[in-house]
């Protein structure tokens, strides 16, 4: 048996007014998805327990089967592993974002998309800065040591490295804001609260001087692109510890995705990451490349999983017609070669579903079910038509907790 799983991150919305009163799954024109449905079925799950944060760490972990109240530390811990970052018992790890504040607000948690190789000099100023051991204040307990590292994009990693002795400050209660949940909101309502927040509050405000007048942001400023006022620090988590899929499920994985943290998480769980060139994360991602991949990746694993963020970052911005075009996009480049491949191996199963919500109302990720749509050996047609919330909405089939339906997918 193959498996096939195809993620629209965020796509899960509401019906827009200039989609006619459509949600962007009803106002695309997805006759791939579609056909998943009618050969299928399609349900909805629930992949974010009421009292974890709506987001991709969370909602991946579910989609991929496992119980994020169970098994969910944070979401910097995830990324980590795709980015090759050991942590070890006392380690934390927290997200870096490169962000744009101005007048005090949230105005944009990507520092205008800023590239890897702009963002990489001013997180090593932040090295040079503030990395390294942390001053001992009382001159006799050891203090941890900060490292901060670059990453993709806006997103780098700051890690907290303890020790049995010297443990980070940090705990279950300390609280910290995802910056794209927040788009041109004051930020002084969402700094770091609980244990350990008086350091990342610091750090942040101190990233200010460092990046104000730094030569990478000068030449962003001439060249008429956002410049990175500072970061935020976000999503701390220590080390998760999981059992691999195959121990728990059977089949052998294989993952792709242009962002580490859906990337860690599946190399977390086991699964083989397959890295595609062209893919960026973003709307601008080369999505036939994804699909190629993906059926490549076919022949030597059980199961390929492809996911993609542009539908999510298209909700970010509020684009309702970036989102429709993301969605037809995968319809075409995805997953209708990955349908037409799949029935060479035989047995197979193709599983269709966003990880959480992103709305474009809000532009921010939303608590709820999402639509999810399977087809393939053994699944008889539910009779459906179209892969969309109002579907998923009427359907019998649900899945709350969400880590449910991957066991119901696997058959
Ligand atoms: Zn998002």
């Amino acid at each position: 048996m193959k498996y096939v799983i195809v993620i629209p991150d965020g796509c899960a919305d509401e019906p827009q007014a200039v989609l006619n009163g459509q949600t962007p799954l009803q106002a695309a024109n997805l006759p791939n998805m579609d056909r998943i449905v009618q050969m299928g079925v399609c349900g909805r799950s629930n992949n974010v327990p009421a009292s974890l944060t709506p987001a991709s760490d969370v909602a991946t972990l579910s989609l991929f089967g496992y119980d994020p109240l169970q098994v969910y530390t944070g979401r910097a811990p995830l990324e980590t592993v795709a980015m090759g970052i050991p942590l070890g018992p006392h380690d934390w790890a927290i997200r870096c974002n490169l962000v744009h504040v101005d007048n005090e607000q949230m105005r944009d948690f990507t520092a205008g998309h800023i590239t890897s190789e702009d963002g990489a000099p001013l997180i090593a100023a932040m090295q040079s800065a503030f990395g390294g051991p942390l001053p001992t204040g009382d001159g006799s307990s050891l203090r941890g040591t900060l490292e901060f590292h670059p990453g993709v994009s806006y997103r780098n990693i700051l890690v907290y490295r303890g020790s049995a002795d010297a443990p980070a400050p940090f705990t279950a209660a300390t609280k910290t804001q995802p910056p794209h949940d927040i788009p041109d909101r004051a930020i002084a309502d969402y700094l770091p609260k609980g244990p350990g927040s008086e350091l990342l509050q610091d750090l942040m405000a101190k990233s200010r001087s460092v990046f104000a007048q730094h030569p990478m942001n000068l030449a962003r400023k001439a060249r008429g692109e956002k410049v990175a006022t500072q970061v935020w620090l976000w999503g701390q988590g220590h080390a998760p510890s999981v059992r691999p899929f195959t121990e728990i499920y059977g089949p052998r994985g294989a993952i792709i995705s242009a962002v580490d943290l859906v990337r860690g998480t599946g190399m977390l769980i086991g699964w083989k990451r397959i890295d595609v060139p062209g893919a960026t994360g973003y709307l601008d991602t080369d999505y036939a490349a994804k699909g190629r991949y993906g059926i490549a990746a076919l022949a030597d694993h059980d199961l390929v999983c492809v996911h993609i963020e542009a539908p999510d970052e298209a909700s970010h911005e509020g684009r309702a017609d970036a989102k429709v075009k993301a969605l037809e996009e995968i319809d075409e480049h995805i997953v209708g070669p990955l349908l037409k491949e799949l029935p060479k191996y035989g047995d197979y199963r193709i599983l269709v579903s966003p990880d959480h919500r992103t709305t474009l109302r809000t532009r921010a990720h939303a608590y709820g079910a999402v639509p999810f749509a399977i087809a393939g050996t053994g699944v008889s047609s539910a009779g459906q038509s179209s892969y969309d919330e109002g579907t998923a909405e009427r359907a019998a089939l649900a899945f709350d907790p969400g880590h449910e339906l991957m066991r119901w997918f696997l058959g």
